[in-house]
């Protein structure tokens, strides 16, 4: 073969569908305002658009990272998996989806339990994965947070939960919708045992994951711009048979009515929550002997 021939000329075909892979790699469009974002620049400001603030969904793991010191972590519970109690399929098997799931996200399930220190204290953080199945509530989601919050209230360690989720898991029916009401009851002990509860909710976080944890939190903190709700608007404008406002479910709009205590972009959130225990932990070492005293 002469020295010149080239199996594939690099301004034909093959070469530039080479080249344009390549370059889609470093550079990709922020889906918020639609300017072509250096994907080093998007990296280093925690996957914020740089132009826009727009924030993107980041996984678990980072979520751990951006919230421990030194992004250090000792990981519980991780040895808890599915049973498939009901032998669901739809499009698969369960069994197949858990599996292929865990395969890709090198995850059991769809939560991270963790515990480690967040500017020095020690906290529980729970995060939850949302490639896993939609980030969905299962019996082993369900479970490694009762467990978390149990741990919390015993050795009294405040808890952060890092929500990312389309809610109750269909393919356990039932069984995902008791952790709705086992969560809650273990929250009320949390409650009991004076320990502080911080939920963050990320986009999206919406249906039984709403309805239960998330919202429940001591401080619900949402992410700009995050979806967040129990049903989807397009269920609820056919339910109220009317058009829903601008910006409806969304973090901002939340706020604004009540149902967020406040929105912290993704750089403030790990001082936002530490700057909460302080006060959480005054709060509860100056009021205990006056209610002991009053009898209350
Ligand atoms: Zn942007």
């Amino acid at each position: 073969m002469a020295w010149f021939t080239r199996d594939k000329p690099p301004t034909e075909g093959g070469g530039d569908e080479e080249r344009r892979v390549r370059t889609e790699g470093l550079w990709l469009k922020c889906e918020h305002c639609g300017q072509i974002v250096w994907r080093k620049a998007l990296e280093d400001n925690l996957m914020v658009c740089p132009k826009c603030g727009h924030h993107f969904r980041i996984d678990a793991r980072r979520r751990l990272e951006l919230l421990f010191d030194n992004g250090k972590y000792e990981e519980l519970d991780a040895d808890l998996v599915s049973t498939d109690p009901l032998n669901f399929v739809d499009s698969k098997t369960y069994k197949e989806r858990l599996a292929s799931m865990q395969e890709a996200t090198s995850l059991p399930d769809a939560v991270i339990s963790a515990t480690g220190e967040m500017n020095g204290r020690r906290v529980n953080i729970c995060a939850l994965e949302l490639k896993f199945i939609g980030g969905s509530m299962g019996a082993v989601v369900g479970e490694k947070i009762t467990r978390a919050i149990e741990r919390s209230a015993e050795r009294k360690t405040p808890l952060v939960i890092v929500s990312a989720s389309g809610g109750a898991r269909m393919q356990e029916g039932a069984v995902s919708l008791m952790q709705l009401a086992k969560i809650s009851a273990a929250l009320m002990r949390l409650d009991e045992a004076k320990t502080p509860f911080i939920s963050l909710l990320t986009d999206p976080t919406t249906g039984g994951v709403t309805a239960s944890f998330a919202m429940l939190g001591d401080l619900n903190i949402g992410e700009p711009g995050a979806l967040i709700g129990f049903a989807g608007p397009r269920v609820i404008e056919q339910t109220i048979r009317q058009k829903l406002p601008e910006g409806f479910q969304t973090s901002e709009f939340l706020l604004e009515h009540g149902f967020l205590d406040a929105v912290v972009s993704r750089a403030e959130q790990k001082n936002y929550i530490s700057r909460a225990l302080d006060f959480f932990s005054y709060e509860l070492r100056g009021t205990i002997p006056e209610r002991a005293a009053t009898g209350d």
